[in-house]
């Protein structure tokens, strides 16, 4: 998977001795919203290229200009000191990604070290799918995965492939795997459709049926429907008007009567979610500040930074400057320690 070809672009790889701090950029390392989860995200790659992607991920993008992986030895370090200053209780580390997290090489070592860190209570993941295969559902649940959040889009084999973006893309095969882990194994399964309105309104009945014909969500909720959101630098299908919420709850509360399972989730009862102390902020919004540019940016027209120990992506840059320079730049985004700026004139 680390082919060039196959990813589409460049791989950086951020070591310890990078210095690049793993709090800071969404697209690769730790997010800390100030909850008892934590965002584990070790890679930025994705096999596929739904049409409707958030991230503008996979092969096919077309903001992208490199894609990162994190050393494993330094990522688990960085997340035993969170788990220490969050409490060493009841944390969830949520392994998700602006990919996919199964093209990162040492998953299975990943997860298994996050099983043996002290505090850690439950380990999750956000997958379409298209990796998985027995020997490494087995492995997963060996090294102790408690979830596999699996988006299924459409059961037509079709429709599926449409939705993925991704000619090779198999449904049959991921559901396959889907009932694999859910009839075989101890994860529980959660199938998380992304509903884009007028694409596959027919398939979500026929998945709800398909995640409780198979035995989905045993400790958690079977499925977790997702609404399609437009994302200003995302993917969107041509012609597709976005529900509105009040829509899309009225359509899941429909389907809870209709199927007898819970759809409308709740992050605190459903999943144990409870506030826990945040990390604190090192940039305050509009302040000027001297960063020195550590990597490239992960889309085009951006370049990586660090300061104050925080990772920092720099937006608006018209060519890229070599690593070390020092700029000065205006921090624009600061929410959960996720960092944007602009060079300052
Ligand atoms: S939606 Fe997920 S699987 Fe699909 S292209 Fe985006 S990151 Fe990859």
């Amino acid at each position: 998977m680390l082919d060039k070809e196959k990813v589409g672009r460049e791989v950086f790889l951020i070591r310890e001795e990078s210095g690049i701090p793993l709090i800071g950029c969404i697209a690769f390392g730790l997010i800390d919203r100030g909850t008892n989860t934590i965002q584990v995200r070790p890679t930025s790659i994705c096999p596929l290229n739904c049409i409707f992607c958030s991230t503008d991920a996979g092969p096919k993008s077309r903001m992208r200009q490199v894609e990162y992986i994190v050393e494993l030895e330094y990522l688990v370090n960085e997340f035993r000191r969170l788990v220490k200053y969050k409490g060493e209780y009841g944390i969830e580390a949520h392994i998700d990604t602006v990919g996919d997290p199964l093209t990162y090489p040492q998953i299975v070592d990943l997860v298994q070290e996050l099983r043996s860190t002290k505090g850690v209570e439950v380990i999750s993941m956000q997958t379409h799918g298209y990796l998985l295969n027995e020997h490494l559902i087995e492995e997963l649940e060996a090294a102790g995965l408690d979830r596999i959040n699996l988006s299924i889009d459409a059961l037509d084999p079709e429709l599926a492939k449409f939705l993925s973006g991704t000619p090779s893309y198999n449904v049959e095969r991921v559901k396959a795997m889907a009932e694999y882990i859910a009839k075989n194994t101890k994860i529980d399964l959660l199938i998380a459709p992304v509903w884009v309105p007028t694409i596959n309104d027919t398939e979500i009945p026929k998945i709800i049926e398909f995640a409780l014909s198979i035995g989905a969500g045993k400790r958690w909720p079977a499925l977790g429907i997702q609404k399609y959101i437009p994302h200003r630098k995302g993917r969107k299908p041509k012609n597709v008007k976005p529900m509105t919420w009040k829509e899309f709850y009225q359509k899941l509360a429909e389907w809870e009567d209709v199927y007898r399972t819970t759809l409308i989730l709740s992050l605190e009862r459903d999943f144990g979610l409870h506030r826990r102390k945040m990390l604190p902020i090192k940039f305050k919004k509009d302040e000027k500040v001297e960063l020195e540019v550590v990597g490239p940016g992960w889309l085009k027209g951006e370049l990586l930074a660090r300061g104050r120990n925080r990772s920092v992506t720099i937006v608006g840059i018209p060519k890229s400057l070599p690593y070390g320079t020092r700029v000065l730049a205006r921090i624009i985004g600061n929410k959960h320690n996720i960092y944007i700026a602009r060079l300052s004139p």
